[in-house]
């Protein structure tokens, strides 16, 4: 006897017939248990056999093909979906590749490099089982106290929808159906960022016209754009709760914008209505009208699944939004191929992928055009090797440290993935000096204090369940004898370099922090190292811009290194030593002082006045900003036209003249001004950018092309129009005034 297969399991239908098939087969708990992902943390058995999932995230990577067996084993045989954060490489996954951070790779303002890490990333993730990865994060950062900044692109929405697609196409190649990809998730929608007091998941204090000016656009393209899943945020907005938020779900991400992936709620955000939001009295109420407002996924609500059950059976909700979900799930589902092959952890190709010399590179290419240079009055690059010899003091606690270097959604940063030992392959900046450091120079390594330690929670060492309460972050106390030390190396070198910052315990989810400083002893080792008169160095490896004391203005030359990931001490070296050059540029302001929060560069225009009493409103650097080490001025910008029709390009050229003794490798930004708008907006926004190379003691032309339907802005209705009129593109070196010079044309409207 013959056993004919059931059409949904045959590849040559179309994808609508077959998921027509198997939803027809489905019972309600099948199909809820598809719309449920919960974590596998260890034993897999009583998870899988309580709900039906349909998907799973952060699983124990021995536990992942088990997993993917047991759903195979169900009555339908439906795949399952393995997820995790693998935000820059696949951080928890022993000796893999971890990128720098997502803020670091911004600073390259290279979409290119950006999607080929992307892409390795994939390549390392998907031969271990997992096939959705929960990036790239979307949100504009704002108020940096806040702990995820890290994660983010910086403050730009143009740039970070640019370099957000970038990251989608890395992850996805176009090809969900290849199983070296991953879907991409555009997190967190939306307005997440937008904090009280960068406290995390507050409400979020918008305007249905803020959305629409600031933080729908790097959402919205990656809508449009392709990308397979997108994940809410934790925030409410005027009262409501994202998870129901029907108009932004259903109206504005699946309607207007014609998303046809899958919506994945944050971290229980259902429960969240229940037990900490206090919206609803049951799950199943927050269940039901999650799914009525158009969630597809709910992730980590063991009650989710029994609450639509009982939903269903009250009349909360119905069975078409159900099968409305369901049939986007298997509708993925089938179009990565996973019923033809379920992508089990593949053991081989995973020893030729997963930091593999290419990746590797890739990796360090990443990490040197991450470094951002912000001051120098010489002393770098470090005399050529053969020169002089030369004393280097290394001191910081940063300056050998492998998790500040890597950063969050890494290894030991604690979001409840199992890790287990150091590989040993983080190159901190201590170690790629030490290899790099010419013949006869001398190098001498004393952190002298560390950043924070631990102390027990005022609020009582046990919970009132008995459990354990963690302990709380402290700044470190200082070690006199340690800063005494390191003082004397400085005073006794011709250089001293400083390698401050923060680190893993001041960063993330619930990991804000309420003000910005060197937290610890760190600023009484930069005034003390400062203050001998030895040049000095300083390196700041954060997850976030900081607030330096005032001693680092009489500093020598000034580094911000976002957590430059695995190969990030080595580019700090090779930069220091003037074997590469400085690239990078600001994607975000970095401010005086906490108190000038928000300080990003596309403030809306009518603030009175130029300064608070007590200091300038301008940041300490401002968007845009890096350095070259080598001398060259912009020259004879010009626009193709002056008088633009609405469906044109704005064209703009403009030489750079290298007038120094090294390469240079310069971004040029071109930002668009409108001197009249209907209603208040940015005084000017990013709108494009290029990159050239410029030999020393020459010049290159670079050709910037803006869209006009780009020069918009939103009206006072909430909808985005393209003022006709006077308009100016500011082509430049960053976002400051004085290194911009204004091109005028006319937008002349439609023919
Ligand atoms: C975070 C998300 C993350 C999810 C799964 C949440 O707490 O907000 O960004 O993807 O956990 O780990």
């Amino acid at each position: 006897m013959t056993t004919v297969n059931p059409p949904y399991l045959d590849p040559a239908l179309p994808v609508h017939q077959r998921v027509s098939d198997l939803l027809g087969r489905m019972t309600p708990a099948e199909k809820v248990g598809q719309m449920t992902q919960l974590p596998v943390f260890s034993d897999p058995d009583p998870v899988l056999d309580a709900v039906p999932v349909g998907s799973i995230l952060h699983t124990d990577h021995d536990l992942i093909d088990h997993c993917i067996t047991r759903a195979l084993d169900t009555r339908l045989g439906i795949p399952l979906l393995v997820a995790d954060d693998c935000i820059h490489g696949h951080s928890f996954w022993h000796g893999a590749t971890i990128f720098p951070s997502q803020l670091a790779q911004a600073c390259t303002w290279h979409p290119d490099l950006v999607r080929d890490a992307a892409r390795a990333t994939a390549r390392e993730v998907a031969a271990t089982g997992i096939g959705w990865t929960f990036s790239p994060v979307l949100c504009i950062a704002r108020d940096t106290r806040w702990g995820r900044v890290d994660e983010t692109l910086g403050e730009d929405p143009w740039l970070i929808g640019e370099l957000g697609s970038a990251m989608t196409a890395g992850y996805q190649s176009n090809r969900l159906d290849d199983p070296e990809t991953v879907m991409a998730t555009a997190k967190h929608f939306l307005a997440y960022s937008q904090t009280q007091g960068g406290r995390d998941a507050s409400e979020a204090d918008v305007t249905p016209r803020g959305i629409r000016s600031w933080f729908a656009p790097p959402f919205e393209k990656a809508a449009r754009d392709g990308v397979a899943t997108f994940m809410l945020g934790y925030q409410a907005i005027d009262g409501v709760p994202i998870t129901i938020n029907t108009p932004l779900i259903r109206g504005m991400l699946k309607q207007e914008w014609g998303f046809d992936g899958l919506l994945v709620t944050d971290w229980d955000n259902v429960g969240r209505m229940v037990w900490e939001q206090k919206i609803f009295a049951s799950y199943a109420e927050a269940s039901a009208a999650a799914i009525n407002a158009g969630i597809d996924i709910a992730m980590s609500t063991p009650q989710f699944f029994q609450g639509t059950l009982d939903a269903l059976d009250a009349g909360l909700v119905t069975m078409a939004p159900i099968d409305e979900a369901v049939r986007r799930i298997l509708s993925l589902k089938f179009r990565m191929g996973l019923f033809e092959n379920p992508r089990r952890p593949d053991a081989e190709r995973q020893r030729e992928v997963i930091a593999c010399q290419a990746h590797q590179d890739l990796n360090l290419d990443a990490a040197r055009a991450s470094l951002v240079l912000l001051a120098n009055d010489g002393v770098l690059p470090l005399p050529a090797a053969g020169t002089e010899s030369r004393r280097i003091a290394l001191v910081g606690p940063s300056c050998d440290d492998p998790d500040a270097q890597i950063g969050d959604w890494a290894r030991a940063s604690g979001q409840g993935m199992k890790f287990l030992g150091h590989p040993g392959d983080v190159t901190t900046v201590a170690g790629g000096l030490a290899k790099l450091l010419p013949e006869g120079w001398q190098l001498s390594v004393g952190p002298a204090c560390t950043i924070t330690t631990t102390a027990p929670d005022p609020a009582g060492e046990f919970f009132p369940d008995g459990q354990p309460r963690p302990a709380i972050t402290v700044p470190a106390p200082a070690d006199p004898a340690a800063l005494d030390r390191a003082v004397k190396a400085a005073a006794d070198a011709d250089v001293a370099v400083a390698v401050v910052g923060d680190n893993v315990r001041l960063t993330g989810e619930g990991r804000s922090t309420a003000t910005l400083e060197l937290i610890g002893p760190q600023k009484e080792l930069l005034e003390r190292v400062i203050a001998t008169g030895t040049p000095t160095v300083v390196i700041v490896v954060s997850s976030k811009p900081l607030v330096l004391p005032g001693c680092a203005d009489d500093a020598a030359a000034l580094i911000q290194a976002f957590n430059p990931g695995l190969r990030g001490g080595q580019a700090i070296a090779e930069l220091l030593l003037g074997l590469t050059e400085p690239v990078g540029r600001l994607p975000i302001s970095m401010p005086r002082h906490a108190g000038q929060l928000p300080v990003h560069y596309n403030m809306v225009r009518g603030t009175h006045g130029a300064r608070y009493a007590d200091l300038p409103f301008e940041p300490f650097r401002a968007f845009g900003e890096g350095l070259a080490y080598t001398r060259f001025h912009y020259e004879d910008a010009a626009l193709e036209a002056d008088q633009i029709g609405a469906d044109d390009v704005v064209v703009a050229t403009v030489s750079i003249v290298n007038d120094g003794d090294r390469p240079l490798t310069e971004t040029v930004q071109a930002y668009v001004r409108h001197p009249v708008t209907p209603v208040t907006w940015a005084d000017k926004e990013l709108k494009g950018f290029t990159q050239v190379q410029v030999p020393p003691h020459s010049s290159a032309t670079a050709r910037v092309e803006v869209p006009v339907a780009d020069c918009s802005i939103v009206d006072a209705a909430g909808r985005r129009i393209v003022p006709t009129g006077p308009c100016e593109l500011l082509i430049g070196h960053s976002s400051l005034d004085a290194d911009l010079t204004a091109l005028h044309f006319t937008i002349t409207g439609r023919a």
